[in-house]
């Protein structure tokens, strides 16, 4: 097989990405990623500025999620820029801790509105910047989109709900040639999961219920990430993909 021929299957140049939740941790990985394939890239965050550097070329925007016609902004003067937005990534998401029944339920809310609600309006404005010949939207949710963890619950129902989002989205969609994926990752330690990355008995914990016997770095989603936004996935649409260390596939 040639360097040229896997190049132009993975190869993003000529693409213009917008990732939210890029001002650290997996969202910053992927648009680092897709930016180093090629993609020009747009980070979006509430924060300020990103929390790590970005590279030469790469461009960041503060923009809340939940604030709908912001983002629609942001897609509009991509667009404006670029000609078209063609790859969006969601990998935006909050995880709350509470401590009493009514934080838990404001919390609850609170989760469903990043990680759920905005998902599906930022897919709508992303669809009206994209061109006529299709692009791709990648949903970041997780293991427990599918599995019961506890303490969390506005998390699991998120991810379970944004899992099947995507579906749909995907069948809405699928006549634009626009494909909607879920990329979910196991444990990988960043901000949201530093706590327990830290907690000696919860690492290890975790670290047992992968196959590969570790817990993932930002970096292990990326070409996970790549694949769903170039031609390379050009007939996958619908789907999940887990890159989890093989945590979903462990029996004993
Ligand atoms: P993180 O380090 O806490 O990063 C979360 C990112 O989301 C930050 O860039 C944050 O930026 C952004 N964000 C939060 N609320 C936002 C909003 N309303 N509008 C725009 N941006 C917002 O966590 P992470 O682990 O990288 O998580 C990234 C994604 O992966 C999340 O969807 C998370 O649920 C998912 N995930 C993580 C793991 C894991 O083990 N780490 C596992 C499965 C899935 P600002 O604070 O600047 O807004």
């Amino acid at each position: 097989m040639s360097a040229e021929f896997l190049a132009s299957l993975f190869s993003l140049h000529g693409k213009t990405a917008i990732v939210s939740g890029a001002s650290r941790g997996i969202g910053f990985a992927i648009a680092e990623g897709l930016h180093k394939a090629g993609a020009t890239v747009i980070g979006i965050g509430r924060s300020a500025a990103p929390a790590q550097s970005y590279a030469p070329g790469m461009a960041y925007r503060q923009c809340d999620v939940t604030d709908t016609d912001g983002f629609s902004r942001v897609c509009a003067d991509v667009a404006g820029r670029h000609g078209s937005v063609d790859i969006y990534v969601h990998a935006a998401g909050i995880s709350l801790t509470s401590r009493t029944e009514a934080e838990a339920i404001e919390n609850f809310d609170k989760t469903l509105d990043v990680n759920l609600r905005a998902a599906y309006r930022c897919a709508l404005a992303v669809t009206r910047t994209m061109r006529d010949s299709g692009g791709s939207i990648i949903n970041v949710t997780s293991i427990g989109s599918k599995l019961g963890f506890p303490g969390n619950p506005g998390y699991v129902a998120s991810k379970g709900g944004l899992r099947m989002l995507t579906k749909a989205l995907a069948l809405d969609l699928g006549s634009r040639n626009i494909r909607v994926n879920n990329l979910a990752p196991g444990y990988v330690h960043t901000a949201m999961t530093d706590k327990s990355f830290n907690d000696p008995a919860l690492h290890q914990e975790r670290l047992q219920h992968t196959m590969l016997k570790r817990w993932g770095k930002p970096g292990d989603v990326v070409g996970a990430a790549i694949f769903l936004a170039s031609e390379a996935s050009a007939y996958v649409t619908g789907q999940d993909i887990f890159v989890d260390g093989g945590w979903m596939a462990k029996g004993l």
